[in-house]
């Protein structure tokens, strides 16, 4: 044994250890010192976020739960209180062998420097614990450190000989929904974790999450297997006990303009402001809602943002942030997994095509509806055909499919005098006829080059760039489309007259297209739902097929170190009706009816 560990050890034996049966809470709240640099450096204190008080002592040495599921918001202090509170517990008061799991190598490298190591820095007891570099050659690393009596080990998700090189007591998942679902066919690796814990009978395991999609969400599977415990909270009014849900957040306008934000006791209707919830936290209780699952063995529990504490996330932020969703299915599947810590519903699998070609409508393509403000037009060209999509656009992103056309003609010649190109080109001069009297015309189009780049450029040379963009879809890009990049250039710079090529948000965009194609048609005189599309009788079945060729899924990525990605996969061959739409929703985008329609 080295030098420091013996007089460590030598330490306990004079009587410095702490009481016995100590919880999780009362250790860190004796021993725990946040680092400089956190949100609220000094002495853990866990009052601060009482809610955290039952969920950790359920992970204290003498508590008979094996396994605990948290579901919860982000931004909430769950990585001190599920992650690194029980760690310190585990590494100080009662050594033990300790796995703590991230996804994907960066996150474990991150997630050591940014959490652990300043965890064990800056809380005198475990830095004095954790075995010395100098004392012990690889004793402590990033991906291990020694104690008397124990070690801990940070370890990828992704890699299969971290999750089952030696028996665990201790096994910690952080963000497991971001882990992969198979591990080189050995199964599930939360599940294979759980495995290793078998050769301790007082062994623990928590996992703690944000949620996914629903049903494919593993903290949701976990929160569903166990007593799924809410935190209940009084009414300061009324004194009624409640589990804080969004349907009661209420908002409005003030005559002068600013936005009053409460929240609405469903017993009393009275109002409750943020700065209530101090006391309610207060004397919160967690109080199970599955009556058929309370076992001694598993705990479950799921809190939202709409428990922060006072000074952290407001409910005022949360109001604008829901606000600031809205028609943006992107930050919408965010606010509902981050802050509301709920999973997102994908209404199914994928997009039925006969429910959609069951919504066609009266009027016949080429017909203008009077909301229509503009057209814009997406064109995929294939090497033997160009597909045309021509959409009118209302407001609040309603749109009507007005043409589709399918120009076939072989496209790799090159020269613009073809038929599919001057069909094309056709495009660009025809006026529709608004129902007002006035004339339309495409404001705007994006042409796929990503086949034939070289013909595609050439014919939209012939236009003004503002007009008409030469893209290519990008699955990675967060927005409808990006900025230009010049294709022309002359040692290093644009020439001028340059073309200028866009990226599509491909996936961005599919997401928002699929939302909206899901919502239910208004009853009754509702108006139509934001995003809306409108189809005419006389569009084939092929157009609706094609339309819902995509799925998303949760994809491995190839080198199974980094982590889960959700893609769109084709599950029909051909699904030129699905770009054209996203392509002619970015060309809406590029002439600025995102600014105008809101
Ligand atoms: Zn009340």
């Amino acid at each position: 044994m080295s030098s420091d560990a013996a007089s460590l050890t030598k330490a306990w034996a004079r009587g410095l250890k702490p009481p016995a049966d100590l919880t999780i809470s009362q250790w860190a709240d004796h021993y725990r010192l946040l680092p400089k640099g956190s949100a609220e450096p000094g002495p853990y204190r866990t009052d601060r976020t009482p809610f955290w008080r039952e969920p950790m002592d359920v992970l204290s040495s003498h508590s008979r739960v094996k396994e605990v599921y948290i579901m919860k918001a982000s931004q909430m202090g769950a990585t001190e209180a599920g992650v690194l509170n029980p760690i310190g517990y585990y590494v100080h008061y009662d050594p033990s062998e300790i796995l703590v799991v991230w996804a994907g190598e960066k996150m474990v490298d991150k997630n050591s420097k940014t959490r652990i190591d300043p965890m064990i820095e800056s809380t005198p007891v475990i830095r004095d614990t954790i075995v010395k570099k100098r004392t012990l050659e690889g004793g402590n690393t990033t991906r291990l450190k020694l104690f008397p009596g124990g070690s801990l080990n940070v370890g990828n998700a992704g890699s299969i000989t971290d999750l089952i090189s030696s028996p665990k007591r201790i096994a910690i998942g952080d963000e497991i929904d971001e882990w992969p679902d198979d591990l080189n066919g050995r199964g599930d690796p939360w599940t294979l974790l759980l495995k290793r814990l078998r050769t301790y009978p007082n062994a623990k395991a928590v996992a703690v999450s944000k949620p996914s999609v629903k049903g494919r969400s593993k903290i949701e599977a976990g929160y569903l297997s166990g007593d799924m415990r809410k935190f209940f909270v009084p009414c300061p009014h009324c004194g009624e006990y409640q589990v804080l849900l969004w349907s009661q957040m209420k908002w409005e306008k003030s005559p002068s303009g600013d936005r009053q934000v409460w929240y609405e006791c469903p017993y009393c209707k009275g109002k409750l402001k943020n700065y209530h919830k101090e006391l309610m936290l207060k004397r919160g209780q967690w109080r199970p809602t599955n009556p058929n699952r309370v076992s001694k063995r598993v705990r479950s529990y799921q809190i939202s943002s709409l428990y922060a504490p006072v000074g952290w996330t407001t409910w005022e932020s949360l109001v604008e942030q829901w606000l600031d969703s809205q028609g943006n299915v992107n930050k919408l599947i965010s606010f509902i997994n981050d802050e509301l810590a709920e999973t997102w519903e994908e209404k199914s699998q994928q997009q039925d095509w006969e429910v959609l070609r069951g919504r066609k409508e009266s009027w016949r393509s080429g017909e203008i509806h009077e909301d229509i403000l503009m057209l814009t037009a997406g064109a995929d060209v294939q090497e033997n055909r160009i597909e045309v999509e021509v959409i009118g656009w209302g407001k609040r992103f309603e749109h009507w499919s007005v043409e589709y056309h399918v120009i076939t003609a072989d496209t790799s010649t090159n020269n613009l005098s073809d038929r599919c190109w001057t069909e094309l080109a056709a495009l660009m001069t025809k006026q529709w006829s608004h129902p007002t009297g006035d004339n339309l015309y495409l404001s705007g189009i994006c042409i796929d080059a990503g086949y034939n780049t070289e013909t595609v450029y050439h014919f939209c040379r012939g236009y003004p760039q503002d007009r008409v963009l030469a893209i290519q879809g990008s699955d990675r890009l967060k927005a409808p489309i990006s900025r230009a990049k010049a294709v022309d250039h002359i040692g290093g710079k644009h020439m001028r007259n340059a073309l200028f090529h866009y990226e599509v948000g491909s996936s961005f965009l599919k997401s928002e297209l699929f939302h909206w194609l899901k919502q239910k048609p208004p009853e009754g005189d509702d108006s139509f739902p934001f995003g809306w599309c409108h189809f005419p009788q006389d569009r084939d079945d092929e157009y609706f097929k094609q339309l819902c060729a995509e799925v998303l899924q949760k994809t491995t990525p190839k080198d199974k170190r980094s982590k889960m990605k959700w893609e769109w996969v084709k599950i029909r061959e051909r699904n030129e009706a699905l770009d054209t739409h996203i392509y002619a929703r970015a060309a809406a985008s590029a002439v600025g009816y995102d600014i105008i329609t809101n």
